[in-house]
């Protein structure tokens, strides 16, 4: 089946999709997006993902180019077109068309918007999560607003390739106190050898993501203990368990950091449980 895109106000075959050369998203990385899961074909937290982008926007003063209705209207027919049950939905947002000068385009200048849709292999993730990933680490290099989901992702995208090099899964980016901020498209989470979880503070320095939060609320019902603070790299090395979170990949257990085991090097039982019971606390639409 060949999948479709919504651009600029037009459902397009992917391969003809594009947008305008002078683009401000292509010319200066300006713009902001959101990724949605999408399971049994309905949208997870998609309210919470339609929060964050209307606040990425109002940080860089960029124009919702239409109201929030039309927006979960244009997310749910590009799942529907492209038939994902289980995927993702990826939104984009730019400062929209002008000619090349780095200041705002004239006020009036219309968004771009983009949104694209993909099915992916639950099963296959599910192995990967039951096998664990290896995750490195590299020197924080972002910019100091990291909170707005910008698609300005060099350092994520170098920090990625950097642990496939490597063998890993994902890099976790370390500040200049040692200290681990987030992963390059995950945020980043330990269980301590007395069993607490612990998750960076969601300042100017990480993404608060969406299934942070909404783990946040797991874990409170099931009454594991919380620590929003910063983890060191030598903490996490002699940690109990880690794990990621993101909207593609839920809880993902990390077995190896640097090449050294986690825990007993196998994916951890809190992991696992967090894993299992998240959908039953994530909003469906
Ligand atoms: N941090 C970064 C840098 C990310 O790109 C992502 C994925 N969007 C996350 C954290 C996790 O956010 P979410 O749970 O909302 O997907």
């Amino acid at each position: 089946m060949s999948r479709i895109a919504y651009v600029n106000g037009r459902y397009v075959p992917l391969r003809a999709a594009a947008v305008n050369v002078e683009d401000r998203g292509y010319q200066f990385a300006d713009g902001v997006y959101e990724v949605c899961e999408v399971r049994d074909g309905r949208l997870v937290d998609e309210r919470r993902h339609m929060d964050r982008l209307v606040r990425s926007l109002g940080e860089l003063r960029i124009a919702m180019p239409m109201s929030r209705a039309a927006l979960a209207a244009v997310l749910h027919e590009t799942v529907r077109r492209n038939r994902v049950r289980d995927g993702i939905v990826y939104l984009q947002i730019t400062r929209g068309v002008a000619r090349r000068d780095h200041a705002f385009p004239p006020a009036g200048t219309a968004p771009g918007m983009v949104v694209t849709a993909r099915s992916h292999d639950r099963a296959a993730n599910e192995q990967v999560a039951a096998d664990g990933i290896a995750v490195i680490t590299v020197p924080e290099n972002r910019w100091p607003r990291v909170d707005i989901k910008s698609v300005s992702l060099l350092p994520n995208v170098l920090a990625k390739q950097a642990a496939r090099e490597a063998g890993a899964r994902e890099a976790w980016f370390v500040d200049a106190a040692g200290r681990v901020t987030e992963g390059s498209s995950t945020n980043a989470w330990i269980v301590t050898r007395d069993g607490k979880l612990v998750t960076r503070q969601t300042d100017h320095a990480i993404l608060r993501g969406i299934t942070r939060t909404v783990l946040i609320d797991l874990l409170a019902v099931q009454g594991l203990k919380l620590e929003e603070r910063p983890f060191t790299v030598e903490e996490a090395y002699a940690a109990r368990e880690a794990f990621v979170t993101s909207a593609s990949q839920i809880v993902m257990p990390v077995v190896r950091i640097d090449g050294r085991p986690v825990g007993n090097g196998a994916p951890g039982l809190t992991a696992g449980a967090l894993r299992r019971d998240f959908h039953k606390f994530a909003e469906s639409t």
